[in-house]
Parts: C-alpha cells; structure tokens; sequence
C-alpha cells in the first residue's frame, strides 16, 4: 500500500523508519520530511495544516494510509478532512484532539469520566484568578488553555511566580491560549508516559516511556521539548499500568463516544504516580517526540499493523509482540538551545554509523546542503539504541553519539539515570 505520514521531525523519522520495514509498505511519502527521512522515503513539501490541500495530494498519489504525526494537523481537522473523503487515518478528529488542545475540556471529561487528577478550577477573569491563588497559596500550577508548544504551564513554587503566570497569560503572551487559564493542585510523584491506541471502542497499551524536560544534566536548567527518553519506563509497573487503563484511560475513551467524539489514534497520558496510584496530569492525541523514537525502535515493523488495525476498528483482535528489550534515545541539540542557537553548522560521520535493528540515528532538524547535513532546528538528532537492558542501549546510544562529529552540538550525559 502507498502511505502518507505528515510530520518532519525525529517523531516522524522513528515512524517512517519502522512503517518502511512493514512488507504492506509500497511506497512512503512524508511530508514534509527531513534530511534523515529522504534516505528513506519520498519527501514532500505542502501544506499540512490544510486539509484540503493534504486530501488534493493524497488523491493524486493514490495515498491508501494516511498517518498523522503531530498535533497541529489533528487540530487543525485534517484527520477529519481525510476521513471525510474516504481516506483511511491515523489520527483524532480535532472534536476528539480538544483533549490535548484545550485543558479545560481534559478537566471536564475526568470529571465526567471519574479520572483521577489533579483538583482544578478555571478562570477567564485576572482579578478572581488572582484573588483564588491569593486564598489557595503555593505550590501551585497555573496553565493556559490552549495549544503552547509546552511553554503554557507554570509549575509556581511561590505564590509570586503564580501571579507573575497569571500577568503574562492574561496579558496576552499565549494569545488565544491564554483567553482562559487553569489553575491546578501541584502533585507531587514520579512522571511516566503511557501511550494507548484507541480506535474509538478499544484500547491497546502500545509502551511506556520516561523523557528529559530540562536541558541539564540531572533535570536543571530551561525546559526543552525533551532531551531524551527510554522505554519501558521502570515506575510505569505492570500493575500501575493496568490501574491507569482502567481508572483514566478507558473511562476517557467511553466518555469521549458517549459525546458522539470518539477518540481514535493514539493517547499519550502523562501520569504522575506516587504511592502506586497514577494520576492524569495531560493528555496528548500523538507519539511523544522523542518518546516515539524509543517506541518505534521496539515495535519495528509490527507498528504498521498495529496503526493500521486502530484507524480500521480493528483492535479488539490486535496485540503486541513485545520482545524483552530495552531502547533509549539521546537527543542532540544545536548550542544555545532552548535559546537562541545557530543554524547552518555542518554534522560529519553519520554515514559511519551503525544502522540495524539495534542502532537508529533519527533526524529532527536537518536538511542537506551540497550533499552535506546541517543542522536547522534546536534539537537535531536522536541518537537511538536497543538493547537487551537499559544499561545496554545506553552504551550503544552514547558510543553513537561519541562517534557524531559535530563540534555544534550538545547533549546531556546523563538520559536514563532515574531508571539506572
Ligand atoms: P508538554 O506538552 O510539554 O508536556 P504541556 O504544555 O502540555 O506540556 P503539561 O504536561 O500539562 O503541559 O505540563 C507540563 C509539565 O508541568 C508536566 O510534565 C509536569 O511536569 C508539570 N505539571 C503539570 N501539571 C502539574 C501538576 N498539577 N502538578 C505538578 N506538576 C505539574
């Protein structure tokens, strides 16, 4: 079959990586694609925020399968345009996406639902938001409503840094985002990922993985769109997992049909867990970038099948073959990020690299310039190994990197420690 994947980051590298191992792959566009993606597939640059411009090229193509990567398109309504033409997708309606692009609306079905998170309330006044953090005290979290990129929330340890959030949000700094803002319970505890396929009536668990928010070594400094990630993820016990199936996930899932909206794709839930509960802390309707690295790396080719059964309604019969490994990604970033960084700069020795089933070198941000590869985004690779511990692909993944010359570049030493 001929397959669309929208999306050029490592996310969508991890996946055209497996897909392209799937035998039932013809032939592979992604759009836009990157430097690393064009090795293997076809690259294509439209605009994948319109779906009409997305069902245009599809229809030309002879697409059978479309896959979404991120979340603008689902928002934007691009799964529902496909769908409407008759195009089988991977990906959420933007009615069933709201559970990523609107907090307050996350809130609103766990409260339906009986999902465990954290106690809230919402505002689209300053004055009583101010007034209730004033009453409430820190710590405390304060979020704007809408798609932020990961720059929307406030973890405030001090009532000061709270208002300081409200000040800039209603101010206007996240725009239509910030027009209403969720002031949350801080919870303490450990945050995993879990990621479940749900084609609208079932739920298939597809792995758990940790990432690396902040730029430096041992969690400090600046968030990050994450730095690293591994999978599985130690803390997400089998026993936890099967608890945040069945007290967050599928009572979403239900409600989320009960409304007419099913939610069909896949759902990324951050928990938080302390004391061997999980609780909701975010939902998101795509792979985690670059926990879908460590995702693919697992699944290998078996990720189109699974893909394929979700957006067919077919998962009722699906399962996963895990095998017992390990995989673990690094993620290389352009200096100065996640400030100000340069562009442009040359990276040498990939092509010695080893790439098989245990070794992967995604890119994120690179394109290639008189046959050399650059770097154009802030993060740029994803270093990726398997192993059969963590400690295994971690030595692989590093070795990769040590190999990478890129005097540019930086990334943290350190991915893995919780675990390790
Ligand atoms: P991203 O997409 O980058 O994960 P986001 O903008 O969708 O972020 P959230 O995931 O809701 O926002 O929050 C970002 C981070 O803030 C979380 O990963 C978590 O570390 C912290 N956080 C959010 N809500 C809470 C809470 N109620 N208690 C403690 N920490 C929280």
């Amino acid at each position: 079959m001929n397959i669309l994947i929208l999306g050029g980051g490592g996310r969508e590298h991890a996946l055209a990586w497996a897909v392209k191992q799937n035998p039932k792959c013809d032939r592979l566009i992604v759009a836009p694609g990157n430097a690393g993606i064009a090795a293997i597939a076809e690259c294509a640059d439209i605009d994948i925020l319109s779906g009409t411009t997305v069902v245009t090229f599809v229809e030309e193509n002879a697409i059978d399968f479309v896959i979404v990567g991120p979340e603008a398109p689902l928002a934007a309504g691009v799964a529902d345009a496909l769908r409407a033409a008759g195009v089988l997708t991977f990906g959420p309606s933007a009615a069933a996406a709201r559970l990523e692009a609107s907090k307050s609306f996350t809130k609103e079905i766990c409260d339906a639902s009986g999902a465990p998170t954290a106690g809230y309330a919402r505002f689209t006044d300053k004055a009583t938001a101010v007034d209730y953090v004033r009453r409430t005290g820190a710590p405390i979290v304060v979020k704007a409503d809408g798609l932020a990129a990961g720059k929307g929330v406030v973890v405030a340890m001090t009532e000061d840094e709270a208002l300081t959030a409200l000040d800039d949000m209603f101010g206007g700094s996240f725009g239509a985002a910030g027009a209403e803002v969720v002031i949350e319970e801080f919870m303490e505890g450990e945050e995993a990922s879990f990621f479940i396929l749900c084609d609208g009536t079932d739920v298939l668990p597809v792995g758990t993985a940790q990432d690396h928010k902040r730029v430096g070594e041992g969690d400090t400094g600046p968030n990050t769109g994450g730095m690293g990630a591994y999978s599985p993820a130690p803390v997400l016990s089998d026993e936890i997992a099967r608890r945040a199936l069945e007290e967050i996930v599928k009572p979403t899932v239900a409600e989320m049909a009960r409304r007419g909206t099913p939610f069909q794709g896949v759902l990324y839930a951050g928990l938080m867990i302390k004391d061997g509960a999980p609780r909701l802390v975010e939902y998101n309707v795509r792979f985690g970038d670059p926990e879908c690295q460590v995702l693919m790396t697992r699944l290998g080719a078996q990720a189109l099948d699974l893909m394929l059964a979700c957006a067919e309604g077919r998962l009722a019969e699906a399962q996963v073959n895990w095998a017992a490994d390990h995989a673990l990604t690094v993620v290389m970033a352009a200096e100065g990020y996640p400030g100000a960084y340069r562009k442009g700069t040359a990276i040498r020795g990939l092509d010695a690299l080893p790439e098989d089933s245990f070794h992967m070198a995604f890119h994120a941000g690179t394109a290639e310039r008189d046959g050399a590869v650059v770097a154009t985004g802030g993060r740029v690779l994803n270093v990726t190994a398997r192993g059969a511990s963590l400690r295994e692909a971690r030595e692989r993944a590093y070795a990769m990197v040590d190999a990478i010359d890129w005097p540019e570049g930086f990334c943290r030493r350190d991915i893995g420690w919780r675990a390790l």
